[in-house]
C-alpha cells in the first residue's frame, strides 16, 4: 500500500500507520498547530477506512482529550465520512490529517463531534496530552519525529486547506458569512423540504395511475359482462321469435 509507505516516515506534524492485523484501521498522531490553543499538544486517534476507500472518505476518531473534538466519536470534518460529498478519491490519509490539523483551531459551530471549551482548558489538555498513552501504540509523544523536514504541501492539498480556511472564516464574528452560510443551509433544507412533497406527489401520481388501471380493468370487466348478457338475451329472444314464427 503506497500510503503506508508514504506515511511511515514520521514528520513533526503527523504520522500514521495501519494496525498490524487490520489495514482498514490506522492510528495517527498529530502535532497541535502552532500559535493556537493546541500548540505543544500531541493528539492521537484512529482512522477507519471504509471498504470503498479511496472512493469514500475515511472516518476520523480522536482518542486524546483535546477540547476541540469529542473523543471516541467519529468527528465531522467537511472532508470526512460525515460529508462524503466533499471527498475526492485523489485525496489520501495525509490529506485527512492535514485537514484535521487545519480544523483544530476553527470554531466548532455545533457540528458533530465538536466541543466548545475555554482556551485555558484546551491549553491544559495540550500539556496533559504529552503524557497520554495509546493502548496499542504506547506513549504518543515518541511517535512524532523531532527533526524531519516537513513534506511540502501540494497544490491540491493547498486548495483543500483553503476551503477549510474559508470555512473557518464563517465564524460568528462575521455576520454576513454566517448569514450566507445559514442562507445556504436554509436553501438546502428548503430543497430537502421541497423534495419530500415531490416524492409524495410522485407516490400519489403512481397511486392514481394504479387506481386508474384498476378502474379500467373493472370497467372492461363490466363491459365484457354486459356484452355477454346482451348477447345471451338477444339469443334467447331470437330463439323465442323463431319458435313463434315457425310454428
Ligand atoms: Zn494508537
Amino acid at each position: 500500500m503506497r500510503e503506508a509507505q508514504e506515511l511511515h516516515e514520521a514528520t513533526e506534524e503527523y504520522c500514521a500507520s495501519p494496525l498490524e492485523d487490520n489495514l482498514f484501521e490506522w492510528h495517527f498522531t498529530v502535532q497541535g498547530p502552532p500559535s493556537t490553543d493546541f500548540e505543544g499538544g500531541v493528539y492521537h486517534g484512529r482512522i477507519l477506512l471504509p471498504p470503498e476507500y479511496p472512493m469514500k472518505p475515511p472516518n476520523i476518531i480522536l482518542l486524546t482529550p483535546n477540547g476541540r473534538f469529542e473523543i471516541n466519536k467519529k468527528i465531522c470534518l467537511s472532508i470526512s465520512g460525515h460529508h462524503p460529498e466533499t471527498w475526492r478519491p485523489s485525496w489520501s490519509i495525509r490529506t485527512a490529517l492535514l485537514a484535521l490539523i487545519a480544523f483544530m483551531p476553527t470554531p466548532g459551530n455545533g457540528t458533530i463531534g465538536s466541543l466548545e471549551i475555554s482556551k485555558e482548558k484546551r491549553q491544559k489538555l495540550a500539556k496533559k496530552s504529552l503524557s497520554w498513552q495509546c493502548d496499542t501504540c504506547g506513549k504518543i509523544v515518541d511517535l512524532l519525529s523531532k527533526n524531519t523536514v516537513k513534506k511540502p504541501i501540494t497544490e491540491e492539498e493547498q486548495t483543500m486547506l483553503n476551503t477549510i480556511a474559508l470555512k473557518a472564516d464563517d465564524s460568528p464574528t462575521s455576520d454576513t458569512a454566517v448569514n450566507a452560510e445559514s442562507n445556504a443551509e436554509n436553501e438546502l433544507r428548503q430543497r430537502n423540504v421541497d423534495s419530500t412533497p415531490t416524492e409524495n406527489q410522485d407516490r400519489q401520481q403512481s397511486d392514481v395511475i394504479i387506481n386508474q388501471q384498476v378502474e379500467t380493468m373493472s370497467s372492461s370487466n363490466d363491459l365484457f359482462w354486459s356484452i355477454l348478457i346482451a348477447s345471451l338475451v338477444s339469443a334467447i329472444i331470437l330463439l323465442v321469435l323463431r319458435r313463434l314464427f315457425l310454428v
